[in-house]
């Protein structure tokens, strides 16, 4: 028999021949070409709330390794922006990454309630209806800022919840909860207890505006002009030295030229101030002649100052060594008083430090001995300076301050009592102008402080305030301090559980046991600690925790342990630290409890809360140790870079004071979202893209594509056309699913599936080049990688799927008989695609991921093995399907290959000699290696190169190309079923208009019909 008889013979039916449209095997999926996310969202946010999602994957996970990653808790005043999304996005990544490896990874999510800018709120809003704070009680205005803080964090917390971030949203941590603001107030306790607190005059950041102090994170470095001064202060004639000194300037102790000290200052009013001036002791000093007057700088600045101050051509008398001026004693520029010459290393002549670097922002004032504008004689302020007040306390200088609350000078400042300190900045320059102290006075602008929430420039102004010493140690006595009223204050602290280490030592040896990503966040968490000064954790505020300290009316003594703290956090507990401003102090104390100084029964109440920082860092006790899914220490914090100084520290000495150790392994960091030209996103400023509206008009989804693909460590871009390209990305992947998903209809694996080794080749070959994908893509994952992972993805679905294998099974899919070996095998292969996309995607495009699954074969069919949501799956494991060696190798070159032929099939397109590429008939001429390797695969190649015929030759070794593609028109008809060209079409009398390969699908077709 003939082949056609062969298939003549086959058709057995009487019936009459089918439709040959309708033995085509169309896709059919119920999972939508567009995505309409805007509606879907929601509606599976409902779906995953009614089956308690979380739930379910927290139980799923019972009993396996546990990985925590600790909110830092966002602050609950304003609405999210682009930046809190980033944040919270990356987070919902790492915690479903971990819980797709397997672990037990809980998120408990937390809001920061208390502070300023919550006060600051509510005062606004009373302004409004015409009141003021001080109409209402200390009561009624913390329940206003309660209130206001339980309306934002519900609002943040529907935001978060429709960006897909699944976490314990029923319970999350409030800073403000009763047992949060108790544990608080232990956690101070501890600190107490440990020798670590005491309570002092010293320099602290100083808002005018608002009157409070404020932590160094609360401060933000924006340009600002000061009046840059130079001004001489003369050597004081009957001091102790001073003979000897101008004797040595000068041949003669009774010389009539007057000597002066040269400073310089970008901040005059800070001069009343002046109790010193500090030089460097290893610096070389000049003292240069002019127009009469002998004046000290730098040896160094000598021709800077003589050509900024216009000196004309001072001649240098002699030089020295900073050092001989130790103690020298100069009078202050008008005022009746000495300043005494000191030596410090902290002088430097190295232009003005960068104010913004971590080491120097505790510098409010800038550096003076600085660059071409400083003298290398630094203005010494105890009272307004921290390197002042460290050099000024070591040579017993008083902490003076005559600065009050609002920023004005008091009473005892001759000349400028009662004017506000900016205000007086002019006034003094003219003043010592007239005074001839002045040499010279400009403009200068510079990076200065300014308060975070009012935007106003900050001063530096001692004021009686609780630190946190960073430096004490092994329960030395905390430092004697004095405060405003002269009353001790040290004797307030016990020392029973004195620790060896300061809290700057231990910190310094844990900051080297976390591993920092990226890793030069070690370095800036080491250079912030080195130029930090103690921990002002005091504010003059009330919407936070008291400070749970007593005065004794009796003696004025402090009362502050342990003891008395955990029993005032005990009451908190139950009435939370409204209690404070409800009951008295006797309330408030252990019953009976009596001053042990004086016997005395009668206290006041401190009014100071505690820094907001203080509040959040407590978190590590306060919710790992409370939570019963979580534990101490965490794995991961992973905020913003601004954290170092903020959260990350304040967590670190927490930490300490409870555990002697950092509260984290690891600590992550991502940048600001920026726009386009580089400009940090700014709703204020209008160039801010609001999250909300973005997940309104286009998805959440996007918006997790968008951070996935964001390398987030480094400043991250965000526009519109950025959002439109993860648009596009998204319609991508979804296409290349629901390719895979359309044909799988009917799919039954455990009936159909193909074992691995009888699949076809090219089915395999996706299958080991997914193999490849599912290792990149997890080792993405597992190294906070996000990106990498979404780019193997990403390429994976357009190039490797829908470029290449998509496009050559399409055929086999569609034209094969339903059942046949040849579907089955590459639908085996799909079902294997489909099923991991879902689970490698599910921690991105949480909503699509989890539509995939649902729309598996195996999930429709309810398999027991399988959970009912892809978010309580596991990563999938690979199949090592290219074990084949030489496989992988082969077939990349048989792509190759076709990338030419496909290149020659456009062109014969463009010249309108075919349409479609089944019009074609491809001539492909090549050298033996290649023509050897495609030889093997003769029959796939019309498949591969999606055309009706190839004909293969091989070329001379000689020739000069390697390979040569001709394209003509292929032979034959066209077959109305499979659309390929075949010279045997009407040769079938059943199906004249069909293909022979089509005959013999139909037969089959058939054949399965009547034996179903
Ligand atoms: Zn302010
Ligand atoms: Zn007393
Ligand atoms: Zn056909």
């Amino acid at each position: 028999m003939d082949g056609r008889a062969l298939k003549e013979a086959r058709f057995m039916s009487t019936e009459t021949p089918l439709e040959l449209k309708k033995t085509v095997n169309l896709p059919k999926t119920s999972f939508a070409q567009k995505a309409n996310l805007g509606q879907s969202e929601p509606a599976r946010l409902k779906k995953w709330a009614e089956m308690g999602l979380y739930e379910l994957i927290q139980r799923s996970r019972e009993g396996r390794e546990k990985f925590v990653l600790h909110d830092g808790p966002p602050y609950a005043n304003a609405d999210i922006h682009l930046g809190t999304a980033l944040n919270k996005i990356l987070k919902d990544l790492v915690v479903r990454t971990r819980t797709m490896m397997g672990y037990d990874a809980p998120y408990v999510p937390g809001y920061d309630c208390h502070g300023l800018p919550i006060e600051q709120h509510v005062e606004r809003a009373l302004d409004k209806k015409g009141k003021k704070k001080s109409d209402l009680s200390l009561e009624s205005f913390r329940r206003a800022c309660r209130e206001h803080a339980s309306n934002a964090l519900k609002s943040q917390t529907r935001d978060f919840k429709r960006l897909g971030i699944l976490g314990l949203w029923e319970n999350p941590y409030l800073t403000m909860s009763n047992e949060y603001e108790a544990e608080t107030a232990r956690l101070f306790g501890r600190f107490v207890e440990r020798g670590y607190v005491y309570k002092g005059a010293r320099p602290v950041y100083w808002c005018i505006h608002d009157q409070t102090a404020l932590a160094e994170a609360e401060v933000e470095y924006r340009e600002h002009t000061s009046p840059s001064v130079y001004v001489k202060f003369p050597l004081a004639e009957d001091a102790l030295d001073a003979k000897a000194f101008k004797r040595e300037l000068l041949g003669d102790e009774d010389d009539p030229r007057r000597v002066f000290f040269l400073i310089w200052t970008t901040t005059p009013w800070t001069l009343p101030s002046n109790l010193g001036i500090a030089v460097n002791p290893q610096f070389d000093y000049a003292a240069i002649e002019t127009n009469g007057e002998v004046y000290i700088v730098a040896d160094e600045l000598v021709e800077t100052l003589t050509e900024k101050l216009s000196l004309g051509e001072p001649k240098v008398l002699t030089r020295f060594m900073g050092a001989r001026l130790e103690r020298l004693e100069a009078r202050h520029a008008w005022l009746d008083r000495p300043s005494l010459l000191m030596v410090g290393d902290h002088v430097t002549l190295g232009g003005e430090a960068d104010a913004e670097t971590e080491l120097d922002v505790s510098e409010a004032r800038p550096r003076e001995a600085t660059g071409k504008a400083g003298t290398g004689l630094v203005h010494t302020a105890p009272g307004h300076g921290h390197d002042d007040f460290v050099i000024g306390k070591s040579y017993g200088l008083e902490i003076y301050c005559p600065v009050d609350n609002a920023g004005r000078f008091t009473p005892e400042v001759e000349h400028f009592a009662g004017e506000s300190v900016f205000e007086a900045n002019p006034h003094i320059v003219e003043f010592m102008r007239e005074r001839g102290v002045l040499l010279f006075a400009e403009d200068y602008a510079h990076r200065y402080p300014h308060c975070w929430r009012c935007k106003n420039p900050v001063i530096f102004r001692a004021t009686p305030q609780w630190f946190i010493s960073l430096d004490a140690a092994s329960g030395d006595a905390p430092e004697v301090e004095t405060d405003d009223d002269g009353r001790d204050r040290s004797n307030f602290t016990d020392n029973e559980e004195a620790t060896p280490e300061s809290l700057r030592d231990m910190a310094v040896r844990e900051i080297g046991a976390v591993e920092w990503f990226p890793t030069w966040g070690e370095g800036r968490m080491r250079n912030m600690l080195k130029g930090r000064p103690d921990w002002c954790v005091s504010r003059q505020r009330v919407w936070g925790v008291p400070i749970p300290a007593f005065y004794c009316s009796g003696c004025d003594a402090i009362v502050a342990n342990a003891s008395v703290i955990n029993h005032v956090a005990g009451i908190f507990e139950r009435e939370s630290s409204d209690a404070w401003y409800t009951r008295t102090a006797t309330e408030l104390l252990p019953e009976g409890f009596a001053c042990e100084g004086c016997g005395g029964r009668e206290f006041t109440k401190e009014t100071d809360i505690l820094d907001v920082w203080f509040d959040s860092g407590s978190s590590s006790v306060a919710v790992l140790e409370k939570y019963g899914e979580l534990r101490w220490p965490a794995d991961v914090y992973l905020e913003g870079g601004d954290q170092y100084r903020g959260w990350f520290n304040s967590s670190l000495m927490i930490g300490l004071a409870a555990h002697d150790r950092a509260p984290y392994k690891s600590v992550l960091t991502h940048g600001w979202v920026i726009n386009v030209q580089g400009q940090k996103m700014s709703k204020s400023e209008g160039t801010g893209i609001s999250p909300n509206e973005v997940v309104k008009d286009s998805g959440a989804e996007i918006l997790r594509l968008w951070v996935a693909s964001s390398v987030f460590y480094e400043d991250v871009r965000c526009s519109d056309e950025i959002l439109q390209r993860a648009s596009d990305a998204y319609r991508k992947m979804r296409n290349t699913a629901r390719f895979a998903l359309g044909n799988l209809d009917g799919f039954d694996s455990a009936r159909d599936a193909v074992s691995l080794p009888e699949m076809l080749e090219i089915d395999r070959w996706a299958l080991a080049e997914l193999d490849g994908v599912i290792a990149r893509v997890i080792e993405g994952y597992r190294a906070y990688e996000f990106h990498t992972a979404y780019h193997a993805l990403y390429n994976f679905c357009t190039v490797t799927l829908s470029a290449r294998y998509f496009d050559i099974i399409k055929d086999r899919l569609y034209t094969a008989a339903p059942r046949s070996h040849a579907r089955r095998s590459a639908q085996t292969a799909l079902n294997h695609i489909a099923d991991a996309l879902a689970r490698l995607l599910a921690p991105i495009l949480v909503f699509t991921a989890d539509e995939i699954w649902e729309n598996l074969p195996d999930v429709k069919n309810g398999s027991a093995s399988l959970p009912p949501s892809v978010h309580a799956a596991e990563f999938p494991l690979a199949l090592s399907a290219g074990r084949d060696a030489g496989m992988l190798e082969r077939w990349s070159r048989m792509f190759d290959v076709r990338d030419t032929v496909l290149r020659t099939l456009e062109g014969a397109r463009v010249e309108k000699l075919i349409g479609s590429s089944l019009e074609a008939h491809v001539r492909v001429e090549t050298k033996r290696k290649t023509y050897e390797l495609l030889q093997q695969y003769r029959e796939e190649l019309r498949y591969l190169f999606i055309v009706s015929q190839v004909s293969l030759t091989i070329l001379d070794e000689a020739d000069a190309e390697e390979l040569r593609v001709r394209v003509e028109r292929a032979e034959g008809q066209k077959c109305e079923r499979c659309w390929n060209y075949s010279a045997r079409v009407g040769e079938f009398t059943r199906y004249p208009s069909a293909c022979e390969r089509c005959v013999e699908a139909l037969a089959e077709i058939e054949a399965e019909g009547s034996a179903a």
